[in-house]
């Protein structure tokens, strides 16, 4: 969700699991693709249970087709992670965790958090971070309206301008000035505009730590 980003995830399953087992192997994957404005609808009427409700049904299908673990393509979405996983017996792989995992991999223990608005200023999402010891720091308000808005408006529709780029740039480098040592970009979406070559600050794209870690963990034994 959206599925702007949703391609990116299904590329580099398949790029990482051709890499690690060469030749023609790619990825089984089963993909539960949802109408994504019905689900922003359930987040702008603050109806959490209703899209808990119809990301479970997604996942009871999935696990009934065999899957051995769900990924869910996106930040915001764990949210409800806790009413999903009690409705299935396979695990759904934590975006918010993995990206910990990489990030103490890197020994970063403040960091920058971009994402929506949902991610940034509720704690579904950095208490995770927070319980693994990592302090985060989040646009002020102005920032978190202007990250969320070129989310929602260009980057879910597919847009990328410079200007947004730009303005995103901008954030990064005030929150880099309060003492952050690397950015989580903490919305599936944000590595459509950013990349690591962008900022002096370490990228930590939780689309791509998310997509390895599915991909490492389909080909383990
Ligand atoms: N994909 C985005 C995220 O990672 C935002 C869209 C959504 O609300 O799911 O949070």
């Amino acid at each position: 969700m959206s599925w702007e980003s949703t391609v990116t995830y299904y590329q580099t399953i398949n790029e990482i699991v051709r890499q690690e087992l060469g030749g023609l192997h790619s990825a089984k994957i089963l993909l539960y693709s949802v109408d994504f404005s019905e689900i922003e609808a359930c987040q702008a009427e603050d109806d959490w249970e209703k899209s808990a409700d119809i990301l479970s049904s997604a996942a009871i299908n999935l696990e009934k087709s065999g899957a051995d673990f769900i990924v869910i393509c996106t930040n915001t979405m764990h949210k409800v992670v806790p009413q999903i996983q009690s409705r299935v017996g396979v695990p759904i792989i934590h975006i918010a965790e993995a990206t910990a995992d990489e990030l103490k991999q890197h020994n970063i223990t403040k960091v920058a958090l971009l994402g929506t608005k949902y991610t940034m200023v509720q704690d579904f999402y950095k208490d995770k971070l927070k319980k693994a010891g990592i302090t985060v720091l989040i646009p002020d308000e102005q920032g978190i309206e202007t990250v969320n808005n070129i989310i929602y408006n260009e980057l879910c529709l597919g847009i990328t301008s410079e200007k947004s780029k730009a303005k995103l740039l901008s954030i990064i480098d005030r929150i880099a000035k309060q003492g952050a040592h690397g950015v989580i970009l903490g919305c599936t979406e944000i590595g459509m505009l950013i990349k690591p070559q962008d900022t002096e600050l370490p990228v930590f794209d939780t689309t791509h730590i998310h997509a390895l870690k599915a991909a490492k963990l389909s080909i383990e034994e």
